[in-house]
């Protein structure tokens, strides 16, 4: 088992102040790989310290010079992709295929989407008498969660350093191991020291001293609603700028005329990959009440071949959820579903073996105003829920305190019609790719501010005006 007791901050793993550890599990068997220290709040200091005293000097390195170092980071994440991947199996419980296939390939392609977009962004601009400067705030906190460990921290510090910033990052307790593994590519990367900072240890202590240190100008938080909410008080300390992408409760809307098939494919997909842990998955499945039994046989048809099992294994779909915690709260919700009244069409239990696996649920006789298909449960459950018009679909669709992401399949000329009217930042129709360069984020509860692109870029970027 191997015991991290460094922190790396000022440009090198420095021996933390601290005698306190937290355990990272293999959530495929519950044991103990690492122990990982927590950061005393004295680390924090130094670590934003070293981030403010780096600031100056970054901020005044040309554009291309801060490109020229995430293109050194993203060479780093090419030539360690495997070792990501296999550390993302065994502390996330990520499925090697989509540790593989998915989490890895996701951040190069951002980052690479970034940098294209960068190259030709301006950070002067003439307006009638004045130009207009952007640059960086100052010393940006990053606080990010487990389900994506290593894309989480990407999307907050390419745009972040690429505008100016120097950052800390506190990752989430669950998946150190990949952040440890990011430091350490861009220890290689020779980034002057103090501009990237990592500090581990618990959100609720590390993250939450962090968010409220004097010298942080930004906060950029991903994570629980919750968790999210109560950073405006940290925030307020010194009127810090806050960034916030958070959870979802996201609708795919399954037309009459469109492709069933491809309507339960890509709803699925996102709630058995990662095994549900994302938050922009397509949950709730509308459609058509005349529908009804045609998309179950469909969904049947879909989850019959679905592996749950060992992450490591090739033909594994789905793995174990992150923590036991999270797990619990998965069985929690299966078990709210049933009592409100809604019908369990497949799954809906805990696999009898070691580790936290659950099976694919589905949920059946689901209405909307039930606390599966209002909540976000962040595990392997999709719920079905049927309409009689295209806008009472929407009215559903819309009917949530989230907006972070939806999806629509049919007929293209209704299909968009109905993504126009979807309260979400993003949506998919008829299974459109995601670009890279299109900003990412969402409406309602579901977070202030944009990632990816220019979009993400503008978030991290101080606008002065010099007048001539
Ligand atoms: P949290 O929001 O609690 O955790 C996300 C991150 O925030 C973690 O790094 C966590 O630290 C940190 N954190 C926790 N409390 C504080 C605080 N007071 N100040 C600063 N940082 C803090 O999510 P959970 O992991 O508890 O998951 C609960 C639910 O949140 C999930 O079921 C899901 O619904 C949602 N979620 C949404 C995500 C998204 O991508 N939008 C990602 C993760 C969760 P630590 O790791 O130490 O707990």
């Amino acid at each position: 088992m191997e015991i991290y007791d460094k922190l790396f901050y000022d440009g090198k793993w420095q021996d933390a102040q601290s005698n306190d550890y937290s355990d990272v599990i293999n959530t495929a068997n519950e044991e103990v790989i690492a122990k990982v220290v927590k950061a005393s709040h004295k680390d924090v200091d130094q670590a934003v310290a070293a981030a403010k005293a780096a600031f100056e000097q970054w901020n005044n390195t040309s554009p291309e010079t801060r490109a020229k170092y995430i293109e050194k980071i993203k060479k780093g994440i090419e030539d360690r992709q495997d070792e990501i991947a296999d550390t993302m199996v065994q502390e996330l419980g990520a499925s090697k295929t989509f540790a593989q296939n998915g989490q890895v390939p996701q951040s190069l392609n951002e980052i690479q989407g970034t940098l294209d977009e960068f190259k030709d962004f301006n950070f002067e601009e003439e307006v009638d008498n004045a130009t207009i400067i952007k640059e960086g705030y100052g010393v940006v906190a990053c606080v990010t969660p487990w389900n994506y460990p290593m894309n989480q921290i990407q999307r907050k510090i390419t745009p972040a350093l690429l505008a100016g910033n120097t950052v800390v990052v506190n990752p989430a307790t669950n998946t150190p191991l990949t952040a440890i593994i990011y430091a350490e590519i861009i220890e290689e990367a020779g980034l002057p020291k103090g501009v990237f900072n990592l500090v581990t240890g618990s959100g609720s202590d590390t993250g939450d001293y962090l968010t409220k240190h004097p010298d942080v100008a930004v906060v950029s938080f991903t994570g629980s609603t919750a968790v999210g909410k109560g950073l405006y008080e940290n925030a307020a300390t010194s009127v810090k700028k806050l960034v916030l992408e958070l959870g979802g409760k996201s609708p795919m809307v399954y037309l009459k005329g469109g492709d069933l098939q491809l309507a339960v494919r890509s709803a699925a997909s996102t709630v058995l990959d990662n095994q549900g842990q994302t938050c922009s998955a397509l949950t709730r499945l509308l459609v058509p009440k005349d529908e009804l039994e045609r998309t179950k046989e469909v969904i049947q048809d879909y989850y019959k071949d679905i592996k749950v099992g060992d992450p490591a294994e090739d033909d594994t779909r789905v793995g174990p959820m992150v923590s036991e915690d999270q797990m619990n709260t998965v069985l929690d919700y299966i078990q709210i579903g049933i009592d409100e009244g809604a019908n369990v069409f497949l799954g809906g239990n805990r696999l009898n073996r070691k580790g936290y696996f659950i099976e694919p649920t589905v949920f059946t006789d689901v209405t909307n105003d039930m606390t599966i298909a209002q909540e976000e449960i962040f595990g392997p459950v999709l719920v079905v829920i049927t309409y009689d018009t295209q806008e009472e679909a929407v009215k559903i669709a819309n009917d949530s305190s989230y907006g972070l992401s939806g999806a629509v399949v049919g007929p293209e000329k209704e299909a968009m019609d109905v993504a126009r009217q979807l309260r979400t930042g993003n949506v998919t129709v008829n299974g459109g790719a995601r670009s890279p360069k299109a900003p990412f984020g969402g409406y309602k509860q579901s977070g202030i501010g944009r990632e990816n692109g220019l979009y993400g870029l503008e978030d991290y970027l101080e606008v002065k005006a010099l007048f001539k």
